[in-house]
């Protein structure tokens, strides 16, 4: 319509420059106040609805209107979403924190308040280790370790036993999720159990030390008729038996009282192999074949004690369990992580189905076999708690008619040099190579 009109002017020959600004002014102030009407409901946050202008404006109100809609929609799932969470959060009975990357308190539910002392919003942005004071607990959140919960009686409230387990998340995994759980009345039948096992066998003990000496006397008395000497040597054998189970039993017990060895020292694993070795040789009774690799210069910071019956365990297993004429052998170096014990032999193997069963108390896979080897059932377990004492990993494989190998794995930094101990200046701790 303007192009037909300024066409009929100029058709007509005058002069009328001057009306173009007429003839666009009403167009121009038409846009600028849709635009302007567009900007001040967009700042006010008004929802745009019907009816639209026609033409250009008209579409653009409408795909706005549309866009609005859909961020409506999306903002009430979210806020649905969020009030799911936190009813679910809240139902749990285990106490959750969230900590931000400084690991201070992001987040929590309303059990940490009872559990951990961390109260949710007030003390938002607070140290997590400000809140429940530990010892340990600055490493535990720093390291982000979510294999191995810790146990602690918090200061305020003495009476419970938390176990807090540790997730790290977000970016670069510098955020902390810590659950903790109430493990209060687990922790005090565990005391219970571990008490009684611990009195019941060192009540035993002696009663049992004084029927073995009689029956050692009656055995070599000349008086002694022959016919009763053969059940006096299988009651002697029992004897013994029952004193190996007691004094299993009472190494576990001292295992458990006590997270982490008292005493830690250089240990000189190729001298405490050799030993052990010499020991296996005699059980053995030249029916296996005893191969070794020991990396002599490697040592580890250890309890000595303890190291010997975890290592000792292993390598007497392999001379019980396996037939005659069995390979075994024996490699201590530096593996992937850090110093590692293998023992392997090519014996019959262990079935599958028993594997994640071994290291349970008395869990043996033929009762008959391993009580006839003079096994306790308790040997592994003890394996366990000295690897878990030391911060190390026990690997079982094993494939039946192949062999099996058990490995025990330490962590590089428990490596010692023999090189650097014996140089007077020298850290005693530093890790091998
Ligand atoms: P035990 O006192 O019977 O040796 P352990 O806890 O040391 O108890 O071992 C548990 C069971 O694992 C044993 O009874 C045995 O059946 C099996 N076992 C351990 N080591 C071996 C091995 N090298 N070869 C075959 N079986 C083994």
């Amino acid at each position: 319509m303007i192009a037909s009109g300024g066409a009929l002017w100029l058709l007509l020959g005058a002069d009328l420059s001057w009306v173009w600004p007429l003839v666009l002014l009403p167009y121009l102030l038409r846009h600028l106040y849709f635009l302007a009407k567009l900007t001040r409901l967009i700042r006010r946050h008004h929802r745009l609805a019907p009816p639209f202008p026609g033409g250009l404006w008209g579409e653009v109100y409408r795909s706005i209107a549309q866009y609005q809609q859909r961020g409506r929609k999306g903002r009430k799932r979210q806020i649905r979403f969020t009030r799911r969470f936190r009813e679910a959060a809240n139902a749990v009975p285990d106490a959750l924190v969230i900590l931000d990357k400084q690991h201070r308190v992001d987040w929590a539910n309303p059990t940490a308040a009872t559990l951990m002392n961390v109260h949710w919003p007030q003390d938002s942005g607070r140290p997590f280790v400000d809140l429940l004071p530990h010892p340990d607990l600055k490493t535990f959140v720093e390291a982000g370790d979510d294999v191995r919960p810790i146990e602690i009686a918090p200061n305020h409230n003495r009476a419970t036993m938390l176990s807090l387990r540790i997730t790290p998340f977000g970016e670069r995994k510098r955020q902390r999720l810590i659950v903790g759980r109430d493990i209060t009345k687990i922790y005090h039948l565990n005391m219970i159990r571990r008490d009684f096992v611990a009195n019941a066998s060192h009540e035993l003990r002696t009663p049992l030390t004084v029927i073995a000496g009689f029956l050692e006397n009656l055995m070599d008395a000349p008086a002694t008729p022959l016919n009763h000497r053969r059940p006096l040597v299988l009651m002697h054998n029992q004897a013994a038996r029952m004193r190996s189970i007691i004094d299993d039993l009472l190494t576990l017990s001292r295992l458990e009282i006590h997270e982490r060895p008292e005493e830690q020292g250089a240990v000189d694993v190729p001298e405490e192999l050799h030993l052990i070795l010499q020991e296996a040789q005699v059980l053995s009774n030249g029916r296996h074949r005893v191969e070794t690799e020991i990396e002599d210069d490697l040592l580890l910071l250890a309890n000595q004690p303890e190291l010997r019956s975890a290592f000792s365990n292993l390598i007497f297993n392999a001379v019980k369990h396996t037939p005659e004429g069995t390979e075994i052998r024996i490699r201590w170096s530096w593996g992937t992580d850090g110093p590692e014990l293998r023992v392997r032999d090519n014996g019959q193997g262990i079935g599958p189905e028993h594997l994640p069963r071994l290291t349970e108390r008395f869990y043996r896979v033929d009762r008959a076999r391993s009580r006839e080897s003079g096994g306790t059932g308790l040997g592994l377990a003890i394996v366990k708690h000295v690897l878990n004492r030391h911060d190390a990993r026990l690997l079982i494989a094993s494939e039946v008619g192949q062999g099996s190998t058990f490995t025990c794995i330490f962590p590089g930094g428990r490596g010692i040099s023999r090189e650097s101990l014996e140089r007077p200046s020298a850290p005693t701790t530093a890790a091998a190579t």
